[in-house]
């Protein structure tokens, strides 16, 4: 999962990244607005967490901008702005969540995973696909009920799939979703990583659609 992070403060966005990282998110940090809006008609993301107090552009314009060109992404505001008229007019200018500083990055980590899961049309908690549980908040992953222990990547990836059950993902998209900017792939990389998945969770469980890309297989 990738996730744009616009904050223009350089501590709390070191703060925020972190958070970001540990929850497994690929993170593109920027600290204005134009910077934001670029970032945003570039990359595909799953998520954006949005400071409204932004230098060049305000974050509830930019988000505006965003909403005007059709985009669904899934946004949070993470702001110092806490009275009651600036909650409505985040919410109401397109954002998904509102959260004030100072905040719990707990809590931040656990709207995200909501966002995400509600992004994905998947109201439960875990994701499951043929056996294979994937628990978000606990970073748990077991198939046919058996613990199974993924590296970061690994762990990255099979997130990745499993938020996108029903759609084919190319490499370049899993590539975006597994690495931030400043920290290309290596060109087989994706592979490599499939290759790894499906020794621990069977060879059927991602299909490769030649030339095309990668999508989970046939559940039961
Ligand atoms: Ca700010």
């Amino acid at each position: 999962m990738r996730a744009l992070l616009v904050e223009d403060d350089a501590l709390l966005g070191d703060g925020i990244r972190a958070g970001l990282k540990l929850a497994d998110f690929a993170v593109d940090w920027v600290r204005d607005g134009d910077m934001a809006t670029r970032a945003l008609l570039d990359h595909a993301y799953d998520i954006c967490v949005l400071d409204l107090g932004l230098p060049r552009r305000d974050g509830l314009t930019l988000l505006r901008e965003l909403r005007a060109r059709g985009s669904k992404l899934a946004v949070l505001i993470l702001t110092a702005r806490d009275s009651r008229e600036d909650i409505i007019a985040g919410l109401d200018a397109g954002a998904d969540d509102y959260l004030t500083k100072p905040f719990d990055l707990g809590e931040l980590q656990a709207r995200l995973r909501a966002l995400v899961r509600r992004a994905g049309g998947v109201a439960s908690p875990t994701l499951e696909h043929a056996g294979v549980v994937l628990d978000p908040a606990s970073r748990r992953v077991s198939a046919q009920g058996v613990p199974i222990t993924l590296s970061a990547r690994e762990y990255a990836l099979l997130l990745d799939l499993l938020g996108h059950k029903n759609h084919i993902r190319t490499r370049a998209q899993l590539e975006e979703s597994l690495y931030a900017w400043g920290e290309e792939a290596e060109s087989n990389t994706v592979e490599v990583y499939i290759h790894r998945l499906r020794k621990k969770l069977g060879t059927d469980f991602i299909r490769t659609l030649r030339g095309v890309g990668y999508q989970l297989g046939e559940a039961g």
